[in-house]
């Protein structure tokens, strides 16, 4: 029905999470009909997501691409955070909203996903052995982590997550919290608000 670019617009959009080709038709054509100075700034956008991003060597979280060779982000490069606690969190976005929330002055770790409740098989992407690494090394600036926070959602596949890395990490000698009351069963850390998520530190619980 709709002539091939858009097609093409619509079929690339519609893999996006959260859109459906519907929406992805509706954008399609706010787009084509808006002013051009909109459609230059989504190219550079998405030119930037390409060329301007790298990925923090120690957290995996992504900063602006540095012209100076820095490797590490903004969260693991100041020294005004406590770096004697790691957050990990699946994913970026969930970061975000956990730092949005102010109640958290330390340190991350981006696993990169979850656990799949359908496939039994432990996901190789994930950033564990990173996560250890750091436990185990003294690459956290010489000082001894002491807390792991396990944020993740609470989901069937966060739990699985979680479990995993509680047996994982236990060997460390490291305490292991998960996320406390507050954040209610089948909650993605990422919408939760500020309020919900800083109640959820304040009663994260240790792990047994
Ligand atoms: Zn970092």
């Amino acid at each position: 029905m709709y002539p091939k670019p858009i097609k093409e617009f619509i079929d690339n959009f519609s893999k996006l999470p959260g859109i459906g080709p519907r929406q992805a038709a509706r954008l399609a054509f706010w787009i084509l009909n808006g002013e051009k100075k909109v459609r230059d700034n989504l190219k550079k956008a998405l030119e930037g997501l390409e060329h301007d991003i790298d990925i923090c060597s120690v957290c995996f979280f992504t900063m602006e691409h540095s012209r100076h060779g820095e490797d590490k982000c903004h969260f693991c490069d100041n020294p005004a955070r406590d770096h004697k606690m790691i957050c990990v969190t699946e994913k970026e976005t969930d970061l975000a909203t956990i730092e949005k929330s102010g109640n958290y002055k330390g340190l991350y770790h981006v696993l990169g996903g979850l656990f799949s409740a359908l496939d039994t098989a432990i996901p190789k992407n994930l950033k564990m052995p990173e996560l250890i690494n750091r436990i185990e090394s003294k690459k956290n600036g010489g000082k001894k982590i002491e807390e792991v926070i396990l944020a993740l959602s609470s989901t069937h596949e966060g739990d699985l997550t979680a479990h995993y890395l509680e047996r994982l990490l236990k060997p460390l000698k490291v305490k292991i919290t998960r996320l406390g009351r507050g954040l209610p069963y089948g909650a993605d850390v990422e919408f939760a608000d500020a309020k919900t998520l800083s109640g959820a530190l304040d009663g994260r619980k240790e792990t047994k």
